[in-house]
């Protein structure tokens, strides 16, 4: 069992979160899931020619940064080639990328507990955008900020990323959060000085991102929903989603359509 039980590293976490960045593939959608990682990583490494003498790892990998991040120690020209190529197979990876369970509930709970939400991702800021308008997000998910060119210094496990989107939300690190799936995002935190909470979405994850120095570890978003819903960060706001509860409840609770007479009016 990895997952943090009630009363744990993450209740304490998500208490202290103001803004929560989420990682795009993993904690927002799995984007390979209808066009394989490794046709993709196949297709990028055509671009270093029939004769190139790759590393054993990066022959076999199935994911198509560890190529790019070769083609970056290689050349400058050989990393805009590659990216460019990465772009194109992520947009049109889009189209059958699959939403992670509970993501949506996640993005409704930061919104109804006062938290802003942001993706930090080395995908394409452009493949990012495509899914976040195809599933109906990118009005709920204020900052993007993601891989904008080949320069594969400023990915993850550079705390750049997060570091721009710290800034871009004009907060302070410590009010902020990383939610990521692999080890280089627990590590980009770490070097930004903000909080993580791994989500181990396979079997072995957890202990990788526990020993990376994850703060807390989930195995289900839905896990973490209920954490942000119980931890509200401006008690205006909860009034507010009070009162349009009751009322809620007040409508379902009256016969509707029968115009039944309010107490004191009825003689
Ligand atoms: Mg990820």
């Amino acid at each position: 069992m990895t997952g943090s039980p009630p009363g744990s590293d993450l209740d304490t976490i998500v208490s202290r979160t103001r803004h929560l960045l989420l990682d795009f593939d993993g904690p927002i959608c799995s984007i390979y899931a209808g066009l394989p990682a490794a046709t993709v990583a196949d297709r990028l490494r055509k671009l270093f020619g029939d004769h190139a003498q790759l590393p054993k790892e990066i022959a076999r990998t199935a994911d198509p940064l560890e190529v790019f991040a070769y083609a970056a120690a290689v050349s400058e020209d050989l990393a805009a080639r590659v990216e460019t190529e990465m772009t194109g197979q992520e947009l049109a990876a889009v189209a059958t990328a699959a939403p992670t369970p509970y993501v949506h509930e996640v993005v409704t709970a930061c919104h109804n507990s006062g938290r802003s939400v942001a993706v930090v991702s080395n995908n394409s800021a452009a493949a990012v955008h495509s899914y976040l308008a195809r599933h109906g997000l990118d009005d709920r998910i204020s900052i993007v900020v993601a891989r904008t060119n080949h320069d594969h210094a400023f990915l993850k496990p550079s705390p750049h990323l997060i570091t721009q989107a710290v800034h871009a939300l004009n907060a302070e690190p410590a009010e902020c959060t990383l939610v990521g799936d692999s080890v280089t995002d627990v590590q980009a935190t770490r070097l930004a000085n903000v909080e993580s909470i791994g989500y181990a979405n396979q079997p072995g994850k957890g202990e990788r991102l526990t020993a990376a120095g994850a703060g807390a570890i989930i195995n289900s978003l839905a896990d973490l929903a209920i954490a942000l819903r119980a931890y509200v960060v401006n008690p205006e706001l909860l009034q507010l989603s009070l009162r349009l509860f009751s009322r809620a409840r007040l409508r379902r609770a009256r016969p509707t359509g029968l115009g039944r007479p309010r107490e004191g009016c009825a003689g």
